[in-house]
């Protein structure tokens, strides 16, 4: 990306992320004549062939989880079959109410349920839904003990509390549904400090968070210290796995060392896990679980005496994708334990030869000790700086803040060989340019991330964000 002279960033933004106004047609009003269905298709084709080599080579952190062509072809095949199903009318497609159980069930057991919910009667069973994403299933999560602390404790004033290190799901769920967030910052580890989180409990108190592992650092809370806490007041418990669940299982298998953060434990009252990342179904699926069905009860919606009928619905949604379901499930049954175990091993070793590359690195360091996910800076070069050379080398990083650094989520994408590699010479190349030009500004979203870091007024940056969201909408 070349630094633009006018120094027009937002102009240069918009550019970037609009890049087809000039070459393909734009539709702000309905064509008068439909347009001929090839005619769409080889428009879409093309589309995709601009955008599908940064993703499908590996240079991008997160994003696109599984990605083999024949993978693709497969879940593509399943989407077309079940195109049409909608869970909402389950008297209609028995067959996705059917995956959708199922693909609960499986995911429980991953997670070491004593006994999933085959019984709905039983008390003492693991159950959930699919939702449409990991943030949905945290959020649903968080109405779910608001809603429980009302009826079973009479709170009204709902608290969380909550690591700083915690996805933006949380503070989303706590403004929608008006829970008073706590945040406690996390240790020098980066992870959820438990003696600050015991102090923080109120009586208005309602659940407790820890990542496995965070979104930002990889690192996983001490899941075992927090849910015992939990557990001994009487609160609710979530463990945020959207990210690991599909990993640490096999992980802990594979013979790397992964304390229990599932219902081994029994303070674990609700756990979130993402079909469509490391569960390598289509974009849109996630599992909400719960430790017992009458916990689950308070997510559901239902209304008697609507005109429309009698009504209700899971999840937040009220007709749902049940093609993306069908997708999570045929997933999962096609893969399978061992299928899992190789992703997995894969990704865990490039994940190492990765850290060990960074290690090397003098001018940089790891924050904390992740296993894949691996978040990295530097004490005395600009890290965001660094970002946008590694960008100039096709590399899509994350930029994180509080404190600076960068991470790369490591996929299947990246079991390639020889990517690391080439990861570890990008990343020395890009050290290198910095520390010959400290003062050299560099164009990208490092130097937004760097610009945000100067502007002490986040109220501002808050504007820029939003700006950012208008831009999206522009024709
Ligand atoms: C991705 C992620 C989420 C949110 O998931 P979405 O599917 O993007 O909504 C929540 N928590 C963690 C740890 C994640 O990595």
């Amino acid at each position: 990306m070349a630094q633009s002279s006018d120094g027009d960033i937002f102009g240069d933004i918009e550019r970037s992320i609009k890049p087809y106004r000039q070459d393909f047609p734009t539709f702000s009003r309905l064509p008068e004549k439909g347009r001929d269905k090839q005619e769409i298709i080889n428009l879409m084709n093309s589309l995709y062939s601009r955008e599908e080599a940064r993703w499908k080579d590996g240079y991008v952190s997160g994003a696109v989880y599984h990605g083999d062509e024949n993978h693709i072809d497969f879940l593509n095949n399943v989407y077309a079959i079940n195109s049409q199903s909608n869970p909402l009318h389950s008297d209609l497609w028995p067959s996705t109410t059917k995956f959708e159980a199922e693909v609960v069930a499986m995911t429980a057991n991953m997670l070491n349920a004593d006994r999933v919910c085959e019984n709905p009667q039983s008390n003492d069973a693991v159950c959930g839904v699919i939702s449409s994403g990991g943030t949905e299933s945290i959020l649903l999560a968080m109405k779910t003990y608001r809603d429980w602390a009302k009826d079973v404790k009479g709170i009204t004033e709902p608290e969380m509390i909550v690591p700083t290190t915690a996805h933006a799901a949380f503070d989303k769920a706590a403004q929608y549904f008006n829970i008073k967030m706590i945040r406690i910052p996390v240790g020098a580890d980066f992870k959820a400090d438990v003696t600050q989180t015991a102090d923080a409990i109120t009586d208005n108190t309602i659940v407790l968070v820890g990542s496995a592992p965070s979104f930002p650092h990889g690192t996983i809370d001490p899941i075992a210290q927090l849910s015992a806490l939990a557990l001994k007041n009487g609160l609710g418990f979530h463990t945020d796995a959207c990210l690991g669940g599909f990993i640490l299982p096999w992980a802990d298998k594979l013979g790397y060392e992964v304390a229990p953060f599932d219902f081994r434990l029994p303070g674990v009252t609700s756990v979130s896990i993402d079909t469509h990342k490391y569960g390598y179904a289509a974009k849109g699926s996630s599992v909400i679980l719960y430790r017992n069905p009458k916990l689950r009860n308070y997510q559901f919606y239902t209304i008697t005496d609507w005109p429309g009928g009698l009504y209700f619905s899971p999840t937040f949604a009220g007709s749902r994708p049940g093609a993306l379901i069908a997708t999570a499930w045929a997933s999962m049954v096609t893969i399978g334990e061992r299928g899992y175990m190789d992703i997995a091993k894969r990704i865990l070793e490039t994940g190492a030869e990765i850290k060990n590359g960074i290690e090397e690195i003098p001018e940089l360091y790891i924050l904390g000790d992740p296993l894949w996910d691996i978040a990295f800076s530097s004490k005395t070069l600009d890290i965001y700086k660094i970002m946008d050379y590694m960008a100039e080398r096709n590399w899509n990083l994350n930029g994180l803040q509080h404190p600076p650094a960068v991470h790369i989520s490591q996929t299947h994408r990246h079991s390639r060989p020889g990517l690391a590699a080439k990861f570890i010479a990008d990343l020395k190349f890009a050290v290198q340019q910095v520390a010959k030009n400290p003062d050299q500004e560099t164009a990208g979203m490092g130097r937004l991330y760097g610009m945000a870091a100067q502007i002490p007024d986040k109220a501002m940056v808050d504007g820029f964000l939003r700006a950012y969201i208008d831009m999206l909408y522009k024709v």
